[in-house]
């Protein structure tokens, strides 16, 4: 369990970044710090593993103050995953996964076991990855390795600060899932920073909102969504999260039947339901386009049947 009680964070310039908050996080829960950028949510978790000194106030793990672990102890006891996943890039995977553990002095066939364990857990065939340089992975992969690198040495808390935010919507749906299944099976206290509500809802047991440095509301996505304390709230859930946002254009496309397509009225196949929306009040039917070539075309009345069907599913339940 880790217990913020009124942490205050002022910055050397006079910047207020966390003020006076107190919270407490669940074990084996998946707790979400969600809010606009410049709102205190890196500083808060970065608070945890004392990557940042906190300016007042105490946060203890287990009833103990992080100032009195020892430093190493409680960091290698935190995973700790950030955006731009910093694998070494002259080590192999084996052994950017097997830091920690060797830094604990675990017995060379124990680390080479749970190397494997590892990565197949997030999919990643150990015969094949196990050697390979970071270089020679994809970002989703490099990324996976990444969040199961902070799991090797089994913390109790892994700390992520964005961690899929540079990825493609499809890699990044796919790690999120992996979390999940992970986060059900190993049952660890994981902090998750993001600023995307949806991210937030499909992942989160409860979501921290914060703005200017102060909590806003706390609780599950349930009650984010319905019994929002205030207009912050109604405002930051209203504009994220959206009906159907399981949304992927190449699902609803059908095929079209121009032969000298125009390529600069496409929309690419990225696009976000409300930009298929505004194009799709202007227009019949919009061409979808993927690396430079037209793949197929959305008309308006598949959308609306589609927009139909996920109403009646629940609209963000979907999320
Ligand atoms: P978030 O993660 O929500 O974007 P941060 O915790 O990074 O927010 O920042 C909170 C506030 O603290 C912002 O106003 C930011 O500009 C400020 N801040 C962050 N790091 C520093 C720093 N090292 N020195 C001064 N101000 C900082």
């Amino acid at each position: 369990m880790i217990s913020f009680h009124n942490i205050t964070k002022k910055y050397t310039d006079g910047t207020t970044a966390v003020d006076s908050i107190s919270f407490t996080i669940n074990k084996g829960e998946f707790f979400v710090l969600i809010g606009p950028s410049g709102s205190g949510k890196t500083t808060t978790l970065k608070m945890i593993n004392r990557l940042i000194p906190l300016t007042d106030g105490t946060i203890t793990i287990d009833g103990k103050r992080i100032s009195d672990y020892n430093i190493h102890e409680l960091r290698w006891n935190m995973g700790y995953v950030l955006q731009q996943i910093a694998l070494f890039p002259h080590m192999t995977i084996e052994e950017n996964i097997a830091i920690v553990p060797e830094l604990k002095k675990w017995p060379k066939e124990n680390i080479h076991r749970r190397v494997s364990e590892l990565l197949e857990m997030v999919g990643l065939d150990p015969n094949t990855y196990r050697n390979r340089k970071p270089s020679e992975l994809s970002g989703g992969e490099q990324q996976r390795v990444g969040v199961v690198r902070a799991l090797a040495a089994d913390p109790d808390i892994v700390l992520m600060d964005e961690p899929f935010s540079a990825l493609d919507p499809i890699s990044r749906e796919k790690l999120q899932e992996d979390l999940l299944h992970l986060q059900k099976t190993i049952k660890k206290t994981i902090v998750f920073v993001t600023h995307d509500m949806n991210e937030a809802m499909k992942l989160a047991d409860r979501i921290c909102l914060m703005n200017d440095g102060q909590i806003i509301q706390l609780g599950t996505p349930d009650e984010i969504i319905n019994q929002p304390e205030n207009d912050f709230v109604r405002e930051f859930v209203g504009t994220q999260v959206k009906i159907g946002t399981d949304f992927h254009l190449e699902n609803l496309m059908t095929s079209f039947t121009d032969d000298n397509p125009n390529l600069d009225k496409a929309i690419p196949h990225s696009a976000s339901l409300e930009e298929v929306i505004a194009q799709l009040a202007k227009q019949d039917k919009v061409l979808i386009k993927k690396n430079g070539t037209v793949i197929g075309s959305l008309n308006r009345q598949i959308l609306i049947q589609h927009l139909a069907k996920t109403v009646k599913q629940g609209g963000h339940e979907n999320v």
